[in-house]
């Protein structure tokens, strides 16, 4: 993964952190898919080709409808859920990105996955404070928690 390319100021990352804690605590549960029947976005598993685990659709009525891989386990399609939720709830209607691949090119890609390790906290690999972090330090880390999202 290219951190160079892909910095994240910590501002912004702080206010992912606090958008999943907020959706946690309005939700009561770090179950994305529960969070996704909650707010009434439906969710398909699906045959998808190749290494796309899945994205999300938004129709003329800008309704979302959340595609998954039938191909992972509970705990994949979590981590699937969990990104694509982020998706929905960061970037709203900012773009329909139909093709996810999760290789993180793109800023919204990285940022969903952010979301989605503090969305479920079981994937974080530490939990420190990232103002005690040098910049470096801040990358690796974020760069280190994203690498456990398989
Ligand atoms: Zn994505």
């Amino acid at each position: 993964m290219d951190v160079i390319n892909l910095r994240i100021s910590r501002k912004r990352y702080t206010k992912i952190q606090s958008v999943a804690t907020r959706c946690f605590k309005y939700f009561g549960t770090r179950n994305p898919l529960l969070v996704l029947e909650e707010m009434e976005i439906p969710y398909s598993f699906i045959n998808l080709e190749g290494d796309l685990k899945g994205f999300t659709n938004i129709n003329q009525n800008r309704k979302h409808w959340v595609y998954i891989n039938n191909k992972y386990d509970d705990y994949s399609v979590k981590i699937i859920a969990a990104h694509e939720l982020g998706h929905i709830i960061l970037h709203r209607f900012d773009e329909i990105n139909m093709l996810d691949e999760y290789c993180a090119h793109s800023k919204s890609e990285y940022e969903a996955n952010i979301f989605a390790i503090e969305f479920m906290p079981q994937i974080k690999a530490l939990d420190l404070i990232c103002e005690e972090l040098s910049d470096i330090e801040f990358q690796n880390y974020i760069c280190s928690k994203l690498k456990q999202l398989k």
